[in-house]
């Protein structure tokens, strides 16, 4: 068996056709023929009233930041087991950060503790629904709506996942995509920010114009395009649109594709979790997870770091993932853990993501599994 990469971008060779079009047409800057394309295709995917496409997921969760007007001193919740994009967003506007524990099932943020963790300076609560599993957002929009707080899904892994059949990120005030190589619809770099009330796109698309009402000009309904309100370069590329529109016009053959390897490693392991050698993954009843990962967790950090050194040994990268933000040296500095960290450190330290792309074969899969099994001989 050949080496089996942790990840390999997506490609389904009509984003070829696509980047010579936008050459040909001479227009390779921002909001072209195929950025209002993918705008367009992603406020089909979500029902959101405004998808807008940014230079990143991390541009997107700063533009978050900004539209919430996220101010010095103010607190904002999240979980700790994230990216740092997630925390950084609201850091760079003068933010407190306020870490809640994780749930040990979904290790999404636990929509129980919320509740205790709001102060009188809270503003925002950030769920990020990890490997596209949604988190429990009824429960968290009743307590940020009792507490009068702007929600804002860090759904980067979570496109064209649902939950209650509502799509991940159209559901808080804002959503932010990423479409970063590692994500399953890819541009390289690129993401997108879910607008999803009405009153907020005007401010949104000038925020992403650099604070300047370039938008409305260019649609013909200012005469002058100035200078109006804070904002930075958050306009993606039409290079990169045209790469990521070839997969989000059909959305459904990655995420079919991915799927399919999802449920055979679901299927295959699941002889190792019935004898307890390890925990397969669980997605709630009521979330339509989009297989952005496949992770398994194991008895603790030394099988861990055994299984993964067999797994390479074998060919095969497998790969651990968050350390958790507030045990990080600018997590300390930034934030705060409110109360005890029961699960954070402790699921982080088993888990494994296996190796999943599009275009991962069945017998690819079998031979992971395989190798698994034999670790456990
Ligand atoms: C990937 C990711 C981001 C950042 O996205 P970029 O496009 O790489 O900036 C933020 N949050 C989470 C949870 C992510 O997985």
């Amino acid at each position: 068996m050949k080496r089996i990469p942790f990840n390999v971008p997506p490609f389904l060779g009509t984003e070829e056709k696509n980047i010579r079009r936008v050459i040909q047409n001479h227009k390779i800057s921002g909001d072209g023929e195929f950025t209002k394309k993918c705008n367009l295709a992603l406020e089909r995917i979500t029902g959101s009233k405004k998808a807008l496409m940014t230079t990143s997921g991390t541009a997107a969760l700063e533009m978050a930041a900004i539209l919430a007007d996220i101010k010095p001193g103010d607190e904002v919740i999240m979980p700790s087991y994230t990216f740092v994009s997630t925390a950084n967003a609201f850091v760079l506007r003068g933010a407190r950060i306020v870490f809640v524990d994780i749930r040990p099932d979904t290790l999404n943020i636990d929509e129980k503790l919320i509740e205790q963790a709001i102060s009188p300076k809270t503003k925002a609560i950030v769920p990020v629904h990890y490997a596209g599993v949604g988190c429990e957002m009824d429960t968290i929009c009743d307590i940020a709506k009792r507490h009068n707080l702007i929600v804002i899904e860090d759904a980067a892994q979570g496109v064209n996942a649902f939950y209650k059949g509502r799509a991940l990120g159209s559901i808080g005030d804002y959503g932010c995509f990423s479409f970063h190589e590692t994500k399953n619809y890819s541009s390289g770099e690129g993401g997108a920010i879910l607008i999803n009330n009405e009153e907020d796109i005007e401010r949104a698309e000038i925020i992403r114009e650099k604070g300047t009402n370039r938008s409305k000009f260019f649609r013909g309904q200012v005469d002058k395009y100035t200078w109006v309100d804070v904002g930075s370069s958050y306009l993606q590329s039409e290079l990169n649109c045209a790469y990521l529109y070839a997969q989000l016009e059909d959305p459904e053959i990655i995420n079919n594709g991915r799927l399919k390897s999802w449920n055979m490693y679901n299927e295959f392991l699941k002889p190792l979790a019935d004898k307890g050698l390890m925990e397969t993954m669980y997605v709630p009843e009521n979330c339509f997870h989009n297989a952005h990962m496949y992770y398994i967790k194991v008895k603790n950090y030394d099988e861990r770091t055994k299984l993964l050194a067999h797994l390479k040994a074998n060919d095969i990268f497998a790969v651990f993932h968050y350390i958790p933000l507030h045990t990080s040296l600018a997590g300390q500095r930034f934030g705060t853990f409110f109360g005890k960290d029961e699960f954070t450190t402790n699921e982080s330290e088993r888990l494994i993501r296996l190796p999943l792309y599009y275009g991962l074969k069945r017998n690819e899969i079998e031979y992971i599994v395989e190798v698994i099994k034999n670790y456990y001989k």
